[in-house]
């Protein structure tokens, strides 16, 4: 797509608006589509005023914005006004989440309520303001309340530490992810143990000298059980001996069904893992197969009841609305599969075509863009069951994201039983304290800097390169 821009706005945010309408887009001089869009933005009579006009094959569709000048935000939303006016005028109907491009749409929320509006002030602003629909504003004002509590055990000393197992047993089709499942990569497990539990050392180290508790560990990935059980333990050894006190929340990210088995989760139990996740992503054995998973429905239940037995404070499941070969009987059918077993979060996600997985090369070679999906089909019925089930269930909806090509623009939303929300996913979706993160892929976010912006530090993406540095 070709953007012309006129006036004091981002292109990137203009692409971000585009992406919107049409999921999956390129931009740039390089390739794309034959669409174009053209934003001109000025202020007149005290007013931003922003014109959009949206060109597809035959079609042209135009919109106008306006925002009172003089507010920070006002080019960016007369902008936003204007392209979803044409687009929702070629398109045939209005995204749910209006002009909402960003992958943390709670932060916005949440400065609201920190400026004393109510959660019903919220839902309305969200909907005049930046078009967003009320059901999705609701649910966001719904997470602003839940996330309350957690924003106070954010304290100023406070951290938590991440540690990465960039490792699968297979790929998953629509993974991006820069994790390693061919036995190639599997072998460099050892090296990367090696250096992981020094890094671990130097992660805690560091907490300390900054002055920070941590409160929270998270052991993600990939799959961080693809680690035999011995080399898990060595893993958690490091983690544990550097903890002075036991955190309120110690995570590892079981993920794959097919790699947990009793002695991995008693070996997690005895060095004081309080949460666990165990994803069946759908409950549907030709889906798993399809979609390049491993285990089986079978293999899910069996995992999650030894993860029961072994005692968990917390077991999540992650599940995946708009998969390929899904459909609403049979999402909803799995939502009351996993309703049934009572894990204390859920995690339901839109399923989001990544641009370097296997499913957007297949598409990409054949010629189709048909992975990508603006209206969704039948997905936001599925997304909109999962929010009334669990909702119904007594789950409440503790924090959320998106990410740009989800199927419908739709949201990803963690749920909990009361009493069970984990902090870290609240922790860093909002940025609330210090990450301190090892392993390759891993970044560091340091929050607490003198004029509050946010330090990454990027650890090597690739493992080779994270093992490279080993010898600097
Ligand atoms: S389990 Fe997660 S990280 Fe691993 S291949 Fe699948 S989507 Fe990617």
């Amino acid at each position: 797509m070709k953007i012309e821009i006129n006036g004091n706005v981002g292109r990137t945010y203009c692409e971000n608006l585009s992406l919107i309408f049409f999921p999956g887009e390129k931009f740039g001089a390089s390739g794309g589509s034959d669409r174009t869009l053209r934003v001109s933005v000025y202020t007149e009579c005290g007013s931003v005023r922003a014109e959009a006009v949206l060109i597809s094959g035959d079609k042209t569709s135009r919109g106008t914005g306006f925002f009172p000048a003089g507010d920070g935000r006002a080019e960016k939303i007369a902008v936003g006004r204007a392209v979803l006016e044409a687009g929702t005028e070629m398109l045939g109907s209005a995204p749910p989440w209006g002009i909402l491009t960003g992958v943390r749409p709670a932060k916005i929320s949440n400065s609201m309520a920190a400026a004393g509006m109510t959660e019903s002030e919220i839902s309305a602003k969200l909907q005049d303001i930046y078009s967003v629909a009320p059901e999705k504003a609701l649910l966001l004002a719904c997470v602003t309340e839940e996330e309350k509590d957690v924003s106070l055990i954010a304290e100023k000393d406070t951290c938590s530490v991440y540690v990465s197992i960039p490792f699968c047993p297979t790929r998953c089709a629509y993974c991006s992810f820069v994790s390693y499942s061919t036995p190639r990569y599997l072998s460099l497990i050892p090296d990367y143990v090696e250096r992981l539990l020094v890094d671990i050392d130097a992660a805690f180290r560091r907490a300390d000298s900054d002055g920070k508790r941590v409160i929270s560990v998270y052991i993600g990935g990939g799959t961080p059980t693809v680690l035999e059980a011995k080399t898990l333990d060595r893993v958690l050894e490091a983690v544990e001996k550097n903890l002075v006190r036991r955190p309120l929340e110690f995570t590892v990210e079981a993920g794959r069904p097919d790699t947990v088995d009793r002695q991995k989760l008693e070996i997690m139990r005895s060095h004081g893992v309080t949460r666990v996740s165990i994803n069946p992503q759908i409950l549907d054995d030709g889906i798993l197969r399809g979609i390049g998973r491993r285990h089986t429905v079978a293999d899910f239940f069996n995992a999650y009841s030894l993860a029961k037995q072994a005692g968990f404070e917390t077991v999540n499941t992650d599940l995946i609305a708009g998969l390929p070969g899904s459909d609403r009987n049979i999402f909803d059918d799995t939502l009351r599969g996993i309703i049934e077993l009572e894990p204390e979060n859920v995690t339901v996600h839109t399923f989001c075509v990544k641009k370097s997985s296997f499913i957007a090369g297949k598409a990409a070679e054949d010629g189709t863009d048909g992975v990508y999906s603006y209206s969704g089909g039948d997905t936001p019925l599925c997304v909109s069951d999962s929010q009334k089930m669990l909702g119904d269930a007594g789950y409440r909806p503790y924090y959320i994201y998106r990410q740009k090509n989800a199927r419908g623009n739709l949201e990803n939303v963690g749920f909990s039983k009361p009493g069970h929300k984990c902090l870290y996913n609240v922790f860093i979706m909002e940025e609330l304290h210090n990450i301190y993160a090892c392993g390759a892929g891993a970044v560091t976010k340091i929050t607490d800097t003198p004029d509050g912006r946010i330090i990454r530090e990027f650890a090597p993406k690739y493992t080779y390169e994270y093992l490279d540095r080993k010898n600097d």
